[in-house]
């Protein structure tokens, strides 16, 4: 990937934050926005025509300067021009015009990739550029996904061979990149299938589009004549019965002409509420396979994949550290790499451990380093109980020091990944001790009353 598109990715999810529209208006206004050319004073982006321009500086400039600063740490200034303005000759006799139009980056091989899949793949935001890497080769595997890669890889080679197949997990954990595994795989392979892709955002509302206009055949006719269907983020179902009643009649007619169906969701068919039950049993009809979050060596495995792919260098050490702090979201991880690239590669500096909590507290600002949690956690209990951190930490065994011990003890464990070892590290004490004051406030919280309460409190005015 080159340098000005590994930035664009780190910008896009804070920009999109930044705007706060919804996901459609936000690609409707900078879905193809690229960057061109970017130094430590000025940054030039194309957009694709002249109203998308004209909209972006005059509603979204404040946003995207907002975005520059906060992902690449400095200001500049932004420029925005259309492709047409940046490949037109320099005006002649301009000679001292400062505000010279930036000299345009020689047109790339990506140039007209940013096109639709393939004819029958559609969804302008499902770029070509970046799904073109999701494939199987690309997703990295731990027991935390092994299943739902195999399943996915055998129904790639062999459609049909469970149908449905139904993927689910939280968000950040590989859904659609499997969902482009399966389809960059198929491309390859059975190139004459007519696959469909969709989020299910986007069948919604052409759906609805198409009942407001009166004209609905064409929206059946185009999902019911592929092969292969993949629905991405099928949760949003949920509480749309019209919506279920059409999905049903396509789904139906797909399976009954033994046509692959794939869908994804965050959550299994049971949990999704409210749907109908006839839909539910459809779903739980195939294979259901789960992704979790990765455990510590896949997250390592990850880390260090990615880095490699966008030319990061990285230590060993770093790599654990950010293993150790982001836990439970590929995406992130993924995010933060582009944000320490885009940071460290501007200001020639290394990956430290500053830049890394530096970075992390952007892009999940309730994750805090377990040095800063541990500090804080001991001195709010001390707050709270009129007992200083020393004496929670001594082996003084008065009841008092000894019941807000316990407490600092169950708050370290229940809000820190720290191992009862390591608990007992901070306190001197064996893990089996640590255990025990763990169990003390279990049972408090399950038999005194108002003791939930205070702990909650508690915990509140830590994260806060
Ligand atoms: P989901 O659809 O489950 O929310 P995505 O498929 O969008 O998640 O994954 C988020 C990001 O993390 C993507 O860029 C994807 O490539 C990456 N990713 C997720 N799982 C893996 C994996 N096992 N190996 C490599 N990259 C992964
Ligand atoms: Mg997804």
């Amino acid at each position: 990937m080159d340098e000005n598109q590994s930035i664009m990715e780190a910008l896009m999810p804070v920009l999109e934050t930044n705007v706060g529209a919804a996901p459609s208006i936000f690609n409707l206004w900078f879905g193809e926005l690229k960057l061109s050319s970017i130094s430590d004073t000025e940054a030039v982006f194309i957009a694709p025509t002249a109203l998308k321009k004209k909209i972006l500086i005059t509603k979204y400039i404040s946003q995207i300067n907002k975005t520059i600063e906060e992902v690449l740490g400095f200001a500049v200034d932004v420029k925005i021009f259309t492709q047409d303005e940046l490949d037109a000759p320099p005006p002649e006799e301009d000679d001292d015009d400062d505000d010279e139009l930036p000299i345009p980056v020689p047109k790339g091989e990506d140039d007209g990739k940013e096109e639709i899949i393939s004819e029958f793949i559609s969804g302008t935001s499902d770029k070509a550029s970046i799904v073109d890497n999701y494939t199987f080769e690309n997703f990295v595997v731990g027991s935390s996904n092994t299943f739902a890669k195999a399943a996915c890889m055998a129904v790639a080679k062999d459609p049909t061979v469970y149908n449905p197949l139904f993927i689910y997990g939280n968000s950040g954990l590989g859904k659609t990149h499997l969902l482009y595994a399966i389809i960059n795989y198929m491309k390859h392979n059975h190139p004459d299938l007519k696959i469909v892709y969709k989020k299910c955002e986007t069948f919604l509302a052409e759906l609805i589009e198409a009942l407001q206009s009166g004209v609905v055949a064409p929206f059946k006719e185009k999902y019911r004549k592929c092969d292969v269907l993949l629905i991405d983020d099928i949760q949003f179902l949920a509480g749309k019965e019209m919506t279920q009643e059409e999905f049903f009649h396509t789904f139906s007619s797909l399976y009954e002409s033994e046509k692959q169906i794939i869908l994804t969701s965050d959550r299994p068919p049971k949990d999704i509420k409210p749907l109908s039950d006839r839909l539910k049993t459809r779903f739980e009809g195939g294979l259901l396979a789960d992704v979790q979050p990765p455990n510590f060596e896949l997250r390592i495995a990850i880390i260090r994949k990615k880095a490699d792919d966008i030319g990061l260098t990285i230590s060993n050490e770093m790599v654990e550290y950010m293993a150790e702090r982001l836990q439970n979201n590929i995406r992130q991880i993924e995010g933060a790499l582009k944000r320490l690239y885009a940071l460290c590669s501007f200001t020639s500096s290394e990956v430290t451990k500053e830049r890394v909590d530096e970075v992390i507290s952007i892009i999940d600002p309730g994750n805090i380093p377990t040095d800063a949690m541990i500090e804080k956690i001991l001195n709010a209990v001390s707050k709270h109980y009129g007992i200083d951190v020393e004496s929670l930490k001594s082996k003084q065994k008065t009841d008092s020091i000894a019941k807000a011990r316990h407490v600092a003890i169950y708050l370290l464990r229940t809000m820190t990944s720290l191992t009862l070892k390591e608990i007992g590290g901070i306190f001197d004490r064996n893990h089996s001790t640590v255990k025990s004051s763990i169990d003390y406030v279990d049972l408090n919280i399950k038999t005194v009353n108002g003791y939930e309460r205070e702990i909650k409190q508690l915990k509140k005015q830590i994260k806060s």
